[in-house]
């Protein structure tokens, strides 16, 4: 049987108050159930840490967290073998340049005292949108492979 989270809190089917650690829970259960003795208690089928009355053991298979996570893990394994967006072409974003532009200058001071001359001409010598240009078409004859 794999536990998935063994550290994680399990409410003790018993008595709500007791919360153990998944991986803990089939040594409390033994415990526990000794003092439930006069209720019939049957192991689900799918995790014998699910301690459920006898009479609800049906309605608890049918609804069991276990099956549900089981069957939701199929649909979303399923669904990531399916294309829902067709795939794009690799093209530049203007929107997501200018925004990374911009917030990138924002952020930067420029201090004379501290950086080399070299980086203060890079800031200066051109306004963002001219660099943006440039960018762009460097971008644009770069021909991704196909
Ligand atoms: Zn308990
Ligand atoms: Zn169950």
């Amino acid at each position: 049987m794999t536990t998935p989270a063994p550290h994680q809190l399990v409410t003790c089917p018993f008595n709500k108050s007791h919360q153990i650690e998944h991986y803990r829970m089939h040594v409390h259960l033994q415990k526990c159930s000794k003092q439930h003795k006069n209720l019939k208690y049957s192991t689900c089928p799918l995790d014998a840490t699910h301690i459920v009355l006898d009479a609800q053991l049906d309605h608890h298979v049918a609804n069991c967290p276990k099956s549900v996570m089981f069957h939701s893990k199929i649909y979303i394994m399923d669904n990531d073998h399916r294309p829902i967006v067709p795939v794009q072409r690799p093209q530049p974003v203007e929107d997501c340049e200018e925004d990374w532009e911009s917030s990138n200058v924002s952020s930067y001071v420029p201090d004379p005292a501290k950086k080399g001359p070299h980086i203060i001409n890079k800031i200066k010598g051109a306004t963002p949108s001219e660099r943006r240009k440039a960018r762009m078409q460097g971008i644009q004859t770069y021909k991704p492979p196909q």
